[in-house]
C-alpha cells in the first residue's frame, strides 16, 4: 500500500516527524520531487539530524530509501548526509537512486545564486541551492539525467559541449562571470558516476514490484501545497510540485495506488521566503511564538533564516488539503500554543469587502485582508499527554474548530517533536 505525507501549508509542518514515525510500519520510503532545498528535522535516539536529500526513514533498518526520478539531486550533497548520519553511529541506510533522476550541477547553484543577485530587492528569496535553475534545465532538455552518467564519453562530452555553449552566453553577458569549463564539467559528472554507481536502480520497476508484493510505501513531500508551482503562491513558488498527485509522476507508479494522503497541517502559520501571506503577524506577538516555537518555530532546517509567524489560516489549509486530496490529517505543534490567553484564527479573507473562504489567485490574495474568530486558549502545557479525552477541553475545542473548516478528519494531533509524541483519534 502507497501512502503519501505531504504539507498543506508553506512548509515546516513537520512532516519529517510523521515520515519518521510512520515509517516504523513501512518497507520503502520515497522521496519525489524537490531538492536539498528544505529539510526535515527529526529528533530521534541517535541525536537531532537536519535531513536535506534522504528519506526521513533512513534511521531504521528495515526500510529502503528511495530517490525518485522527480528528485533534483545534488550528488555530493547526498552523499555527505549518509556519511553524517553513519558519522552518528545510525546503521548504513540501503539507498535506491532512480537511474531517471537528474543531477543538479554545481553550476545551477551559480545561476541561482547569480540570479537573486541580479533581481537585488525582487528577488525569491530563494535557498540558492539551484533548484529553479535545475528544473529549468530539465524541461528546457538540457539537464543530466544519472542514466547519462554512463554513455559513451564522446556522446557525454557533446551534450556537455552544447550546454555549456549556452549557459556561457548567459554567464558572459548576463551576468559577467566566469565561463563554464568542459573539461571540468566531465571530470566532475564522472566524481558523480564514482558516487552514484552503487545505488541506481530502475526505481519504477522496483517500486512497481514492491506494490505488487504488498509492501508498504511511503512517499514523502517536501514543502506544502502554497509552494505549488500550479496551485501554490505563483511565482513565490517552488520549482517541483509539492502535491501527493505528482508523486506518482516523481516516483513512477500507477496513480491510483496512492491510497492514503496523509496533509500535514501545524497547528499556527510559518513561513520562510517571500511571498503572500496573510494571517502573517509581527513585532512582540510574532517574536513570542518564533520563540515558543522553538526548533519548530524559530529557523529554516535548510537556509537558518528565521521564518514569518502567523495565526491559524484555515482558508489555506482547507486549500491546502483539498489540493492535497487528504485523506486525513494530522495535526501538528499543538503543544507550542498552550501559552495562549486566546488564540486567533483566520476563517476568511476580506478581498475589496467582500469576505470569502476559497483560497484566491495571488493577485487577489494580495488584496485580502484576514477575517478572524478569537479562540479561547488552554493555558496549559499539553506534552506528555497520549489520549485525546485528556486534552484540556479549549484545546480539543480548537482541534475541532479547525477539522470542521479544514473539511478533512483530523486523526493524529502531534504535541511534541519526539516520535512517539503523538495522539490518535
Ligand atoms: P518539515 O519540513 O515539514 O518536515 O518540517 P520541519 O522538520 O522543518 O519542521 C518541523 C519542526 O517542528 C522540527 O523541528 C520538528 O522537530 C518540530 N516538530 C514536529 N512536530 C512537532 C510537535 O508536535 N511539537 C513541537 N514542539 N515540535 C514539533
Amino acid at each position: 500500500m502507497v501512502t503519501a505525507i505531504v504539507g498543506a501549508n508553506w512548509g515546516d509542518e513537520g512532516k519529517g516527524k510523521i515520515t519518521d514515525m510512520l515509517g516504523e510500519k513501512s518497507d520503502i520510503i520515497v522521496r519525489f520531487q524537490g531538492g536539498s532545498n528544505a529539510g526535515h528535522t527529526i529528533i530521534n535516539d541517535y541525536g537531532k539530524f537536519a535531513l536535506h536529500l534522504l528519506p526521513s526513514g533512513v534511521f531504521y533498518n528495515h526500510t529502503t530509501s528511495v530517490i525518485g526520478n522527480g528528485v533534483a539531486l545534488n550528488i555530493p550533497y547526498l552523499f555527505r548526509e549518509v556519511k553524517e548520519i553513519e558519522e552518528k553511529g545510525v546503521p548504513a541506510p540501503k539507498i535506491k537512486v532512480s537511474e531517471r533522476a537528474q543531477i543538479l550541477m554545481p553550476y545551477h547553484i551559480l545561476f541561482d545564486q547569480y540570479e537573486e543577485e541580479r533581481l537585488g530587492k525582487a528577488s525569491f528569496g530563494s535557498t540558492k541551492s539551484g533548484i529553479a535553475p535545475f528544473y529549468s534545465d530539465k524541461y528546457a532538455k538540457i539537464g543530466f539525467q544519472v542514466s547519462e552518467l554512463f554513455a559513451e564519453e564522446e556522446t557525454l562530452r557533446e551534450k556537455i559541449h552544447r550546454v555549456a555553449e549556452q549557459k556561457n552566453v548567459i554567464l558572459e553577458h548576463l551576468y559577467h562571470k566566469p565561463a563554464l569549463d568542459e573539461k571540468e564539467l566531465y571530470n566532475t559528472l564522472m566524481e558523480y558516476k564514482e558516487m552514484v554507481a552503487p545505488y541506481v536502480c530502475d526505481v519504477a520497476a522496483f517500486l512497481q514490484n514492491a506494490i505488487k508484493e504488498g509492501k508498504n510505501i511511503l512517499l514523502e513531500g517536501q514543502l506544502g501545497t502554497l509552494k505549488d508551482p500550479d496551485f501554490g503562491i505563483y511565482p513565490m513558488v517552488t520549482s517541483s510540485s509539492t502535491l501527493a498527485s505528482y508523486g506518482a509522476i516523481g516516483a513512477g507508479i500507477p496513480p491510483y495506488e496512492i491510497k492514503n494522503i496523509v496533509c500535514v497541517v501545524k497547528a499556527y502559520s510559518s513561513a520562510v521566503g517571500a511571498g503572500e501571506f496573510v494571517s502573517e503577524i509581527f513585532g512582540d506577538e510574532a517574536e513570542e511564538l518564533r520563540k515558543r516555537g522553538g526548533d519548530a518555530g524559530e529557523y529554516g532546517a535548510t537556509t537558518g533564516r528565521p521564518r514569518r509567524m502567523g495565526w491559524f489560516d484555515c482558508v489555506a489549509s482547507k486549500y491546502g488539503c483539498r489540493m492535497q486530496g487528504a485523506t486525513e490529517v494530522a495535526f501538528t505543534v499543538l503543544d507550542v500554543l498552550g501559552y495562549l490567553d486566546e488564540i486567533p484564527v483566520c476563517v476568511g479573507y476580506d478581498i475589496d469587502g467582500k469576505v470569502t473562504k476559497d483560497f484566491p489567485t495571488t493577485v487577489q490574495l494580495a488584496k485580502a485582508k484576514p477575517v478572524y474568530e478569537v479562540l479561547p486558549g488552554w493555558k496549559q502545557d499539553i506534552r506528555g499527554i497520549k489520549n485525546y479525552e485528556d486534552l484540556p477541553e479549549n484545546c480539543k475545542k480548537y482541534i475541532e474548530f479547525v477539522e470542521k473548516e479544514i473539511e478533512t478528519p483530523i486523526t493524529m494531533v502531534s504535541n511534541g517533536p519526539g516520535r512517539n509524541e503523538i495522539i490518535r483519534r
